[in-house]
Parts: C-alpha cells; structure tokens; sequence
C-alpha cells in the first residue's frame, strides 16, 4: 500500500492496532458515561459545519488516533443524542451494549449474505432470530420466515410488494400497464407516510393509497375502511392490500387488528401489520395482548432499532409466505454462486443484494439479555410512559392520546384554539429542545396540534421525568380557565 511505517488507514501492526482500539473504547465508553452531561440538542448552521469540514481536503494523510478522536469530537457537539436518558424522542433507541458489541463483529468480518454458502453462520444465525420473533407474533416455526431490512419503510415497501405479486400473478412480467384497473391500498389517515413514498416507487402513484378515517380515539374507521373497498371495487379499482398500524408514530395508537384480519379476510386482500416500534411488545407475556390480532397478518414490520434498542439500520418483514419472497425476488445470475440445497439465498428472496448481517447484534444481545430482559426493559418503559402521563395530567396538562404504550401526546391549549395551537407547541417544544436537558417533539394528532413524548430510552428514569416536567413549566396560564 503506501509503505508508510506510521499506522495506516488499511493496517496497522499489532501494536498500533491495539492503541487504536483501546482508544475506540475509550471514546466510546466515555461518551457513553457522559452523554448525559451534554446538551441532548446540537446549536450549529450547515454553514458552520461545512466551514469546519474544509479543514479536511484529503491532500495528505493525518494520524489515525487524530482522525479518530476529531470524529468522536464532531459526533459529540454535533448531533441530538438520542442515547441521553432525557430524550423523550422518535423511537430512536439507545444501542444496548452488546448491539454495540455486535455491530463491532459486524463491521470486522464483514459477511457478505447475499449466498447462504458465502455466509452460513451470519444467515442461520439471522434466520434463527427471525423465526423466534414470528414465534412470538404467534406463529409456527415452520411458517415464519422474513429477513432484516435498513428498517420499516423498506420493510413496508416489501410488505407492498408481496401483496402485489401475490393479488397479480402477471405483474412481475407486464407490469401495472398490464392490469385491467387501477391497484389501490389502505392504511389510516395516522399511518406512517411512507406508505406515499411506497406508491409512488412501486409506480402505483401517491393517489393509489387510500388514507382511511380515524374514529375520535385515532384508531382506524374499519367501517369506512369496509365502505371505501366496496367505492373503490365499483369504480373499476383493484383493492390488493390492508394495513394495520399497531402502535402509530404520532400517537401510538393501535388499528383493531381482529376487524382489520377479518375485512382482509373477506375482501381476499393481503394484510399487513406495521408494528414497526410497538411490535417490541410481543416479547412481554404481560403485553402481547395488545397485538392481539397480529397473528393473522400476512406480513408485519417490526423494527429492531426502535424499541428493541438495537443501533440503525434493523428492521425485520416478518411473513408466513416464504413462497411470496421467493415469487417476487427471484433472480438467477451466473456470476453468483450455486444455490444451497434447503436453504435460501437472500439475494433471491429480499429487495437487497450485497447484505450485511443485520441481525447479528439483535442475536447477541437476545441471548444475553433473554427474552425475559426484554420484557422487563419494555414493561419498566411501559411503567415510566404511564407516570408521564399521570404527572402530566397532575400538572393540568390535556392528554391528547390514548394507548397503553409509553408515549404521551398532550397541550395546554384547548380545543377551541385552533389557530394559535400549532405555533405555541411548537415554542414550548423548541424552549424543552433548547434547554438541552430533555428533547421532545411536536405533531398533529387528526388534525390538532399536540406535544409528544416517548420512553425510548432503558436509560431513561423517574428522575428524567422530573426533569422534563420541570423544564416544561406548568400550562401556560393564558389559555386555561
Ligand atoms: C418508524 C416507523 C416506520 C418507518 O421505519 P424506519 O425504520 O424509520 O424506516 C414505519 N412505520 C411506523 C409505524 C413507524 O413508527
């Protein structure tokens, strides 16, 4: 390589390599002791950061400890951490440990899954994972299969194409211009949006996506969900897809999965869970039920870099249709290798090609932690959402959302101010944001403007919650009485 004797960017000798890893350890263990010192919210332009970039023009070669440490140093200033146990955030996790230790492995052999035979253990392994996460939606060992996705918009994206193949058996040769009619699916006025992005990339187009009614408490209107199926069948459509969302993003809000099975059932529609953060629960006994319903999906997406502290990107498309993947990924090159008897090929069955081993890092801390660690961190978060809400509440906040999971949506300004409510949560969000102490968000819940806080953190405790009750302040005195 470059014959240079300091320690390179490809290699170094034994001796430099252990100082670089020890002091990769040592930055990581200290921000993970002091993240909670930091400010939670970054106070930078893209100007300034662009600024301090062009500093690195990558003329000449700098010391590998510098570039290290200058790295950690831009992370640290420059980002929200949502590893502070005062981020009450988007579900984005603080990493366990051995998901951390997993990603490490990860990145050093650097398995290539897109053949079973280039990477058996990364695949059994991953497959092993799977099939224990279906197990827990309720379904048998043999049936469930699925593979790990960069999270769940590709998840659900698959999820869309499962559907289709399955509804059209000519689609994967003709296209959408071969069908007698207009493809259309449905998902909840709530849903995560994605779902658009998926239309218009599945070349159905944004308008394909029938956004259906909420009733007051947010769920899904199966009703009207039953009634715009029967519209749409009149008017020469064909309705291919059903999607339930179990736990929402805004809300965390759970559709009725048992009418929505039901409806999919007798409207011969494949249908789809996206329990992308709440499907965490079906690790708990205590909690399952509230996916109740959930085993009768076709497919769900479950997220394990949401609520099952996993580091991005790892998501799961968990399914009962092996044959489903198989019909709409398949391929046959020469240049890959031969297949392997009674085992998949990856790149055959999902949306990738080259794959890096996703699940390995769930694998290792699933076996640590055991399922009942997991169920013990949900239903402590699940605890810790519960007293929010009650303080909140206690404070003279309105709570804005129900669910019995640890996201909380709430406002201090009533219903008959419509007009001023968007702009003054949006202040207070941004007063919590800026004191660096907690980070919450703002959304609309149907429409009305409301604060939102998630227990996304193991991290997170009573006293964070204090915290965050004490740097809102009460409700603001001029819209109450
Ligand atoms: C977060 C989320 C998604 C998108 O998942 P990504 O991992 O961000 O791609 C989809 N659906 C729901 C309900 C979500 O909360």
């Amino acid at each position: 390589m470059t014959g240079r004797t300091t320690p390179g960017a490809f290699q170094a000798d034994p001796a430099d390599r252990a100082r670089l890893f020890d002091l990769l350890s040592s930055l990581i263990q200290g921000h993970i002791d002091g993240v909670g010192d930091l400010p939670a919210t970054p106070d930078v332009t893209p100007g300034e950061l662009r600024r301090h970039l062009s500093g690195y023009d990558f003329a000449a070669p700098l010391e590998p400890d510098a570039v290290l440490t200058e790295t950690a140093a831009m992370l640290r200033r420059w980002t929200v951490h949502t590893t502070h146990p005062g981020y009450f955030g988007l579900f984005n996790p603080n990493p366990a440990l051995m998901g951390v230790l997993g990603e490490s492995l990860t990145a050093a052999f650097n398995p290539q899954l897109a053949a079973w035979s280039h990477a058996p253990a990364a695949v059994e392994i991953e497959r092993h994972v799977l099939r224990f996460l279906g197990e827990r939606l309720g379904w048998s060992g043999e049936e469930s299969t699925g593979h790990f996705t960069s999270g769940g918009a590709e998840a659900n994206l698959t999820g869309t194409l499962l559907a289709l193949t399955r509804a059209f058996p000519r689609l994967a040769e003709d296209g959408v211009r071969g069908l007698s009619g207009r493809p259309v699916f449905y998902a909840s006025a709530e849903s995560h949006l994605a779902w658009l992005k998926i239309a218009h990339m599945c070349g159905l187009g944004r308008d394909a996506v029938r956004l259906v009614p909420v009733l007051p408490d947010l769920r899904m209107d199966h009703r009207a969900a039953a009634e715009l199926i029967r519209r749409d069948r009149r008017d020469g459509h064909l309705p291919f897809l059903l999607v339930g969302t179990s736990g929402t993003t805004s809300a965390g809000t759970l559709d009725p999965l048992p009418e929505l099975a039901a409806l999919a059932a007798a409207e011969d529609l494949w249908f789809h869970v996206d329990a992308a953060w709440a499907g965490a629960v079906a690790l708990s006994d205590r909690l399952r039920p509230v996916l109740d319903g959930i085993e009768r999906a076709d497919s769900v997406t479950l997220d394990a870099h949401k609520w099952l502290a996993m580091p991005m990107g790892a998501g799961t498309l968990l399914t009962r249709h092996l044959g489903a993947l198989r019909d709409t990924f398949r391929v046959a090159t020469a240049y890959m290798p031969p297949d392997t008897p009674d085992a998949e090929d990856p790149y055959t069955t999902t949306a990738q090609w080259s794959r890096r081993a996703i699940g390995l890092k769930l694998f290792m801390t699933l076996a640590t932690a055991g399922r009942t660690g997991y169920a013990e961190m949900i239903e402590h978060q699940t605890a810790l959402g519960e007293e929010l809400r009650e303080r909140l509440a206690a404070a003279g906040w309105t709570i804005t959302n129900a669910t019995p999971l640890p996201l909380v949506c709430f406002t201090d300004v009533p219903d008959a101010h419509p007009d001023k409510a968007a702009e003054h949560v949006r202040g207070v969000a941004d007063r919590v944001t800026a004191s660096g102490r907690s980070w919450i968000s703002a959304t609309r819940l149907a429409g009305r403007p409301s604060l939102r806080a998630c227990v996304t953190n193991f991290a997170t405790t009573e006293s964070d919650l204090r915290t965050l009750l004490a740097v809102l302040g009460p409700p603001d005195p001029a819209f109450q009485g």
